[in-house]
Protein backbone atom coordinates (compact mmCIF):
# COMPACT_ATOMS: atom_id res chain seq x y z
CA UNK A 1 0.00 0.00 0.00
CA UNK A 2 1.20 3.34 -0.95
CA UNK A 3 1.61 6.47 1.13
CA UNK A 4 2.43 10.10 -0.33
CA UNK A 5 3.29 12.57 2.41
CA UNK A 6 3.33 16.36 1.70
CA UNK A 7 5.96 17.85 3.91
CA UNK A 8 8.17 20.73 3.80
CA UNK A 9 10.81 18.92 6.14
CA UNK A 10 10.78 15.44 4.40
CA UNK A 11 14.05 14.95 6.49
CA UNK A 12 12.52 14.30 9.50
CA UNK A 13 11.08 10.84 8.34
CA UNK A 14 13.99 9.04 7.50
CA UNK A 15 15.38 8.13 10.70
CA UNK A 16 11.53 6.05 11.49
CA UNK A 17 11.76 4.51 8.27
CA UNK A 18 15.51 2.67 8.89
CA UNK A 19 14.96 1.72 12.34
CA UNK A 20 12.54 -0.70 14.72
CA UNK A 21 10.72 -3.23 13.38
CA UNK A 22 8.41 -0.88 11.15
CA UNK A 23 11.59 -0.57 9.03
CA UNK A 24 10.26 -3.91 7.35
CA UNK A 25 7.71 -2.66 6.48
CA UNK A 26 8.97 -0.54 3.94
CA UNK A 27 11.66 -2.99 3.22
CA UNK A 28 9.52 -5.60 2.12
CA UNK A 29 7.60 -2.78 0.42
CA UNK A 30 4.32 -4.14 2.09
CA UNK A 31 4.21 0.06 2.67
CA UNK A 32 5.70 2.27 0.08
CA UNK A 33 6.47 5.63 1.09
CA UNK A 34 6.81 8.96 -1.03
CA UNK A 35 7.88 12.61 0.35
CA UNK A 36 7.02 15.35 -1.38
CA UNK A 37 7.76 18.94 -0.51
CA UNK A 38 5.38 21.62 -2.10
CA UNK A 39 8.69 24.13 -1.71
CA UNK A 40 10.03 22.40 -5.23
CA UNK A 41 6.68 23.51 -6.99
CA UNK A 42 6.82 26.85 -5.51
CA UNK A 43 7.24 30.05 -7.59
CA UNK A 44 10.04 32.69 -8.27
CA UNK A 45 13.49 32.44 -6.58
CA UNK A 46 12.41 32.41 -3.17
CA UNK A 47 10.14 29.39 -3.59
CA UNK A 48 8.27 30.80 -1.71
CA UNK A 49 5.67 28.52 0.27
CA UNK A 50 3.68 31.08 2.65
CA UNK A 51 2.78 34.61 3.15
CA UNK A 52 1.22 36.85 5.93
CA UNK A 53 -2.34 35.92 6.87
CA UNK A 54 -4.93 37.89 5.42
CA UNK A 55 -6.99 40.03 8.60
CA UNK A 56 -3.57 40.52 10.32
CA UNK A 57 -2.48 38.46 13.18
CA UNK A 58 0.45 36.58 13.84
CA UNK A 59 2.50 33.86 12.12
CA UNK A 60 2.26 32.33 8.47
CA UNK A 61 -0.20 30.36 6.17
CA UNK A 62 0.82 28.09 4.41
CA UNK A 63 0.01 29.09 0.31
CA UNK A 64 -2.73 26.87 -1.32
CA UNK A 65 -0.96 27.09 -4.77
CA UNK A 66 2.74 25.10 -4.14
CA UNK A 67 0.10 22.55 -1.84
CA UNK A 68 -2.40 21.78 -5.29
CA UNK A 69 0.25 21.67 -7.62
CA UNK A 70 2.10 18.85 -5.39
CA UNK A 71 -1.02 17.23 -5.04
CA UNK A 72 -1.58 16.90 -8.70
CA UNK A 73 2.57 15.54 -8.97
CA UNK A 74 0.99 12.55 -6.76
CA UNK A 75 -1.96 12.49 -8.12
CA UNK A 76 -0.49 11.78 -11.76
CA UNK A 77 2.50 10.03 -10.05
CA UNK A 78 -0.27 7.77 -8.46
CA UNK A 79 -2.45 7.26 -11.47
CA UNK A 80 -2.01 3.42 -10.77
CA UNK A 81 -2.38 2.80 -7.58
CA UNK A 82 -5.28 0.20 -6.59
CA UNK A 83 -7.14 2.06 -9.73
CA UNK A 84 -8.97 4.19 -6.91
CA UNK A 85 -8.27 7.77 -5.87
CA UNK A 86 -6.37 7.94 -2.82
CA UNK A 87 -8.14 10.19 -0.27
CA UNK A 88 -6.25 13.06 0.97
CA UNK A 89 -5.96 13.07 4.66
CA UNK A 90 -5.02 16.01 6.39
CA UNK A 91 -3.48 16.47 10.11
CA UNK A 92 -5.01 19.10 12.21
CA UNK A 93 -6.46 19.43 15.93
CA UNK A 94 -10.05 19.76 14.35
CA UNK A 95 -9.62 16.41 12.84
CA UNK A 96 -10.94 13.19 14.95
CA UNK A 97 -9.05 11.86 17.34
CA UNK A 98 -6.72 8.61 15.90
CA UNK A 99 -7.92 5.56 17.86
CA UNK A 100 -6.83 1.72 16.99
CA UNK A 101 -10.10 1.19 14.90
CA UNK A 102 -9.08 4.10 11.93
CA UNK A 103 -5.37 2.89 12.11
CA UNK A 104 -6.69 -0.79 11.39
CA UNK A 105 -9.14 0.20 8.79
CA UNK A 106 -6.12 2.53 7.36
CA UNK A 107 -3.54 -0.54 7.70
CA UNK A 108 -6.02 -2.84 5.80
CA UNK A 109 -6.52 -0.26 2.73
CA UNK A 110 -5.28 -0.82 -0.36
CA UNK A 111 -5.35 2.53 -1.83
CA UNK A 112 -3.42 3.79 0.92
CA UNK A 113 -3.89 7.48 1.20
CA UNK A 114 -2.08 10.70 0.64
CA UNK A 115 -1.17 12.67 3.99
CA UNK A 116 -0.53 16.22 3.94
CA UNK A 117 1.42 17.91 7.03
CA UNK A 118 0.62 21.19 7.68
CA UNK A 119 3.20 24.04 9.21
CA UNK A 120 3.10 27.37 10.55
CA UNK A 121 -0.51 28.75 11.23
CA UNK A 122 -1.98 25.62 9.12
CA UNK A 123 -2.61 25.99 5.56
CA UNK A 124 -5.51 28.32 3.29
CA UNK A 125 -8.59 27.12 3.82
CA UNK A 126 -9.29 27.11 0.37
CA UNK A 127 -6.87 24.32 -0.45
CA UNK A 128 -8.62 21.83 2.23
CA UNK A 129 -11.89 23.33 0.68
CA UNK A 130 -10.57 21.89 -2.41
CA UNK A 131 -9.34 18.55 -1.64
CA UNK A 132 -8.97 17.25 1.77
CA UNK A 133 -11.27 14.65 2.43
CA UNK A 134 -10.90 13.84 6.02
CA UNK A 135 -9.16 15.83 8.96
CA UNK A 136 -7.34 13.49 11.92
CA UNK A 137 -5.51 15.14 14.85
CA UNK A 138 -2.94 13.48 17.42
CA UNK A 139 -4.82 14.98 20.43
CA UNK A 140 -5.91 18.02 22.40
CA UNK A 141 -2.69 19.81 21.80
CA UNK A 142 -0.67 21.60 19.56
CA UNK A 143 2.34 20.48 17.28
CA UNK A 144 4.32 22.88 15.15
CA UNK A 145 3.66 20.61 12.27
CA UNK A 146 1.83 17.46 11.15
CA UNK A 147 4.71 15.49 10.42
CA UNK A 148 4.75 13.89 14.04
CA UNK A 149 1.08 13.03 13.28
CA UNK A 150 1.44 11.24 10.39
CA UNK A 151 5.21 9.21 11.75
CA UNK A 152 2.63 8.11 14.43
CA UNK A 153 -0.22 6.98 11.73
CA UNK A 154 2.59 5.39 9.47
CA UNK A 155 4.12 3.46 12.35
CA UNK A 156 1.01 2.28 13.70
CA UNK A 157 -0.02 1.24 10.47
CA UNK A 158 3.21 -0.61 9.51
CA UNK A 159 3.40 -2.96 13.10
CA UNK A 160 0.13 -4.23 11.92
CA UNK A 161 1.41 -4.95 8.57
CA UNK A 162 1.84 -9.11 8.18
CA UNK A 163 5.29 -10.24 9.79
CA UNK A 164 6.26 -7.31 11.03
CA UNK A 165 6.22 -7.98 14.50
CA UNK A 166 8.27 -11.34 15.06
CA UNK A 167 5.62 -13.28 17.20
CA UNK A 168 2.97 -13.49 14.31
CA UNK A 169 -0.61 -12.14 15.81
CA UNK A 170 1.57 -10.43 18.79
CA UNK A 171 -0.13 -7.20 18.31
CA UNK A 172 -3.19 -8.79 18.95
CA UNK A 173 -2.52 -9.00 22.43
CA UNK A 174 -2.13 -4.94 22.45
CA UNK A 175 -4.07 -2.39 24.14
CA UNK A 176 -7.26 -1.27 22.25
CA UNK A 177 -6.93 -4.87 19.87
CA UNK A 178 -10.48 -6.35 19.12
CA UNK A 179 -8.98 -9.73 19.81
CA UNK A 180 -8.88 -8.72 23.66
CA UNK A 181 -11.81 -7.06 23.25
CA UNK A 182 -10.49 -3.36 23.15
CA UNK A 183 -8.92 -3.69 26.52
CA UNK A 184 -6.07 -2.06 28.11
CA UNK A 185 -2.90 -4.74 27.70
CA UNK A 186 -1.59 -6.17 30.91
CA UNK A 187 1.71 -5.52 32.80
CA UNK A 188 5.13 -6.96 31.31
CA UNK A 189 7.81 -8.92 33.51
CA UNK A 190 11.27 -10.30 32.94
CA UNK A 191 14.23 -11.35 34.31
CA UNK A 192 14.90 -11.63 37.28
CA UNK A 193 12.64 -12.69 38.96
CA UNK A 194 13.21 -10.65 41.98
CA UNK A 195 14.09 -7.29 41.22
CA UNK A 196 14.47 -3.82 43.40
CA UNK A 197 12.95 -6.34 46.50
CA UNK A 198 9.95 -6.90 44.19
CA UNK A 199 9.03 -10.26 42.92
CA UNK A 200 7.31 -11.44 39.34
CA UNK A 201 3.77 -12.39 40.45
CA UNK A 202 3.56 -15.98 41.12
CA UNK A 203 0.87 -16.78 38.32
CA UNK A 204 3.53 -15.81 35.50
CA UNK A 205 6.28 -18.30 37.35
CA UNK A 206 3.57 -21.30 37.49
CA UNK A 207 4.03 -22.36 33.79
CA UNK A 208 0.20 -22.86 33.95
CA UNK A 209 -0.91 -21.65 30.73
CA UNK A 210 -4.55 -21.26 31.48
CA UNK A 211 -3.81 -20.08 35.09
CA UNK A 212 -1.66 -17.23 32.93
CA UNK A 213 -4.43 -16.60 30.94
CA UNK A 214 -6.96 -16.08 33.51
CA UNK A 215 -4.41 -14.06 35.18
CA UNK A 216 -3.72 -11.42 32.18
CA UNK A 217 -7.61 -11.33 31.19
CA UNK A 218 -8.03 -10.05 35.11
CA UNK A 219 -4.74 -7.08 34.58
CA UNK A 220 -6.28 -6.32 31.93
CA UNK A 221 -10.24 -5.54 33.13
CA UNK A 222 -8.86 -4.07 36.33
CA UNK A 223 -6.43 -1.70 34.66
CA UNK A 224 -8.76 -0.94 31.72
CA UNK A 225 -11.77 0.21 34.40
CA UNK A 226 -9.49 1.83 36.85
CA UNK A 227 -8.16 3.98 33.53
CA UNK A 228 -10.25 3.85 30.55
CA UNK A 229 -13.80 2.75 32.11
CA UNK A 230 -15.38 3.43 29.09
CA UNK A 231 -13.41 0.94 27.30
CA UNK A 232 -15.04 -1.51 29.61
CA UNK A 233 -18.58 0.19 28.51
CA UNK A 234 -17.70 -0.44 25.34
CA UNK A 235 -16.53 -4.43 25.58
CA UNK A 236 -20.00 -4.72 27.80
CA UNK A 237 -21.75 -3.16 24.97
CA UNK A 238 -20.37 -5.57 22.57
CA UNK A 239 -21.22 -8.65 24.61
CA UNK A 240 -17.94 -9.24 25.04
CA UNK A 241 -17.66 -9.53 28.84
CA UNK A 242 -18.32 -13.25 30.08
CA UNK A 243 -19.42 -14.12 33.80
CA UNK A 244 -15.97 -14.71 35.32
CA UNK A 245 -15.01 -10.86 33.40
CA UNK A 246 -18.13 -9.38 35.32
CA UNK A 247 -16.90 -11.38 38.92
CA UNK A 248 -13.34 -9.37 38.18
CA UNK A 249 -14.82 -5.82 37.60
CA UNK A 250 -17.69 -6.28 40.73
CA UNK A 251 -14.05 -7.30 42.98
CA UNK A 252 -12.33 -4.29 41.71
CA UNK A 253 -15.59 -1.92 41.96
CA UNK A 254 -15.78 -2.91 45.67
CA UNK A 255 -12.07 -2.12 46.23
CA UNK A 256 -12.55 1.32 44.90
CA UNK A 257 -15.82 2.46 46.07
CA UNK A 258 -15.52 4.71 49.37
N1 LIG B 1 -3.30 27.23 14.16
C1 LIG B 1 -3.54 25.84 14.32
C2 LIG B 1 -2.29 25.04 14.70
C3 LIG B 1 -1.23 25.03 13.66
S1 LIG B 1 0.12 24.03 14.11
C4 LIG B 1 -4.56 25.64 15.46
O1 LIG B 1 -4.52 26.42 16.40
O2 LIG B 1 -5.36 24.69 15.40
C5 LIG B 1 0.82 23.63 12.55
C6 LIG B 1 0.43 22.29 11.94
O3 LIG B 1 0.73 21.24 12.86
C7 LIG B 1 -1.03 22.11 11.64
O4 LIG B 1 -1.38 22.67 10.40
C8 LIG B 1 -1.18 20.61 11.65
O5 LIG B 1 -0.85 20.02 10.40
C9 LIG B 1 -0.17 20.17 12.68
N2 LIG B 1 -0.80 19.86 13.98
C10 LIG B 1 -0.79 20.65 15.08
N3 LIG B 1 -1.45 20.06 16.10
C11 LIG B 1 -1.87 18.87 15.65
C12 LIG B 1 -2.60 17.80 16.23
N4 LIG B 1 -3.04 17.84 17.48
N5 LIG B 1 -2.85 16.72 15.48
C13 LIG B 1 -2.43 16.66 14.19
N6 LIG B 1 -1.72 17.64 13.58
C14 LIG B 1 -1.45 18.73 14.29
Amino acid sequence: MRFDVITLFPELFAPFLEAGVARRAYASGQIELKLWNPRDWAEGNYRRVDDRPFGGGPGMVMLAEPLARCLAAIRADRADVAGQAAPVLLFSPIGEVLRHAAVEAWAGDARGAILVCGRYEGIDQRFIDAHVDQQVSLGDFVLSGGEIAALALLDAIARLQPGVLHDAGSHQADSFNPAVDGLLDCPHYTRPEEWGGQRVPAELLSGHHAHIERWRRDQRLTLTARHRPELIAAARAAGRLAAQDEAVLARVADAQAP
